[in-house]
């Protein structure tokens, strides 16, 4: 154990028994049993090659924004992807490191006047969590605006193309295989300032008068494609229709699921597709909450919810 706490410290800094509660916005979670947080690229690829020739167990961390993590410990090594190149690509572009925080990618963006990614202002995370789950808001997403990806593959670095990154709602081929992103390029639009700051300042606020502000991972469920409701469609608010999506946030209203407890658990009064921990809630507690949710959506609509969150067993 000794030794391989030694061979890690060569590619970052390196904690035994670091708390998941403190390094999720869920604030869930037992223990990573060797925590390594990683800040330069070829460091990362160091690592990864390393876990793999040694057979050595490994899970990878962003901002921990998307996490629903276990009430054991992570046997192995946590790896912290904070890796930090940011810099402009020629005129229209940035290339960006896969441990830059989402946010500080758009300041960049903002300052520069490019249109495109304004739609994420208050999405947390890093940008390796939000190309692995193409994050997105206001009907707009990582897809729209991602040119390549450099990935890790099974001790292969490889670049692909925004095509071959099998994006699609809140899902990319990352999620169904162990990718590790470590690096994306974004191109994008010049725009006016004033606009785009404009529409920026207006997304934010409408995210902060709608999302809880007590520990959660964001909506728990995908919302849903408007084929598959069972009703008639005519009968949903016009807004649904114009989107093609229904708000899981709604469904839950209709099933008076607002508000609903278990142990330090809650759907949020706020917003009813986020479940929050607003007293040391367990994994445990969450998971009996989202199958009431998943229950009562079959039940009452016939509906198939999916989490949006990771759920680490
Ligand atoms: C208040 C709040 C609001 C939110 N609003 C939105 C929203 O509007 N839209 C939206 O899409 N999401 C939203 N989210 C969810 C979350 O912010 C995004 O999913 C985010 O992109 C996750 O990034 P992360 O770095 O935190 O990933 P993490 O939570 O650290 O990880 C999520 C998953 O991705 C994997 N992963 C992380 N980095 C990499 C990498 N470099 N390579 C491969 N796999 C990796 C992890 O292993 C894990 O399985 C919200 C969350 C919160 C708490």
């Amino acid at each position: 154990m000794e030794a391989l706490h030694k061979e890690l410290e060569n590619f970052g800094e390196v904690k035994i028994n670091a708390p998941f509660k403190k390094m999720t916005t869920f604030a869930i979670g037992q223990a990573a049993q060797y925590l390594v947080t990683v800040t330069d690229t070829d460091k990362l690829i160091g690592l990864l090659n390393y876990l793999k020739d040694n057979g050595v167990d490994f899970f990878i961390l962003g901002g921990g924004s998307n996490l629903l993590m276990p009430d054991h410990d992570i046997e192995g090594v946590t790896v912290r992807i904070h890796t930090k190149k940011l810099e402009m690509d020629g005129d229209t572009s940035i290339v960006c490191d896969a441990g830059v925080g989402f946010g500080t990618l758009i300041n960049l963006s903002l300052a520069h006047s490019l249109e495109g990614l304004e739609w994420g202002v208050g999405v947390p995370g890093t940008v390796g969590g939000a190309v692995r789950g193409n994050a997105g808001a206001m009907g707009k997403n990582i897809a729209t605006c991602l040119e390549k990806a450099l990935i890790w593959r099974d001790g292969e670095v490889l670049e692909l193309k925004n095509e071959e990154c099998g994006f699609g709602y809140r899902e990319s081929l990352f999620k169904f295989n162990d990718d590790v992103v470590l690096r994306a390029w974004f191109k994008l639009k010049p725009g006016d300032k004033k606009e785009i700051m404009l529409r920026a300042t207006t997304y934010m606020k409408q995210r902060s008068g709608r999302y809880p502000h007590t520990p959660s991972a964001g909506s728990f469920f995908k919302n849903i494609q408007i084929a598959k409701w069972p009703g008639k469609t005519e009968e949903l608010p016009e807004l649904f229709r114009e989107r093609g999506m229904i708000p899981v946030g709604w469904v839950m209203e209709q099933l008076d699921l607002k508000g609903l407890t278990i142990g330090g658990a809650k759907v949020s009064d706020e917003h009813g597709n986020f479940v929050i921990n607003f007293n040391d809630a367990t994994q445990e507690d969450v998971l009996k909450i989202v199958e009431i949710m998943k229950e009562r959506a079959y039940n009452k609509f016939g509906l198939v919810i999916e989490p949006e969150v990771e759920i680490v067993k």
